[in-house]
């Protein structure tokens, strides 16, 4: 996988049933298509790619504005 992002990081998933977020590793995200909700057990979809450039995306962005600050 191209993307620099810690495996162990996690994400909040809204479930597109009951709305509740759940927590969920960079490793899973990036291997499960689907993610079972932990709250209603529906099973939903993720794009994984999709997700983890929007991830990886944000942390570029937070990363340039550390180099500006000069840490
Ligand atoms: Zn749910």
């Amino acid at each position: 996988m191209a993307f620099k992002l810690d495996p162990e990081a996690t994400v909040n998933l809204p479930c597109p049933s009951c709305g509740v977020k759940s927590e969920q590793t960079i490793a899973t995200i990036g291997m499960s298509p689907r993610i079972r909700c932990p709250t209603c057990g529906v099973l939903f979809s993720v794009d994984g790619k999709k997700i983890l450039k929007r991830i990886q995306e944000a942390q570029e962005a937070i990363d340039l504005q550390r180099r500006k600050l000069g840490h």
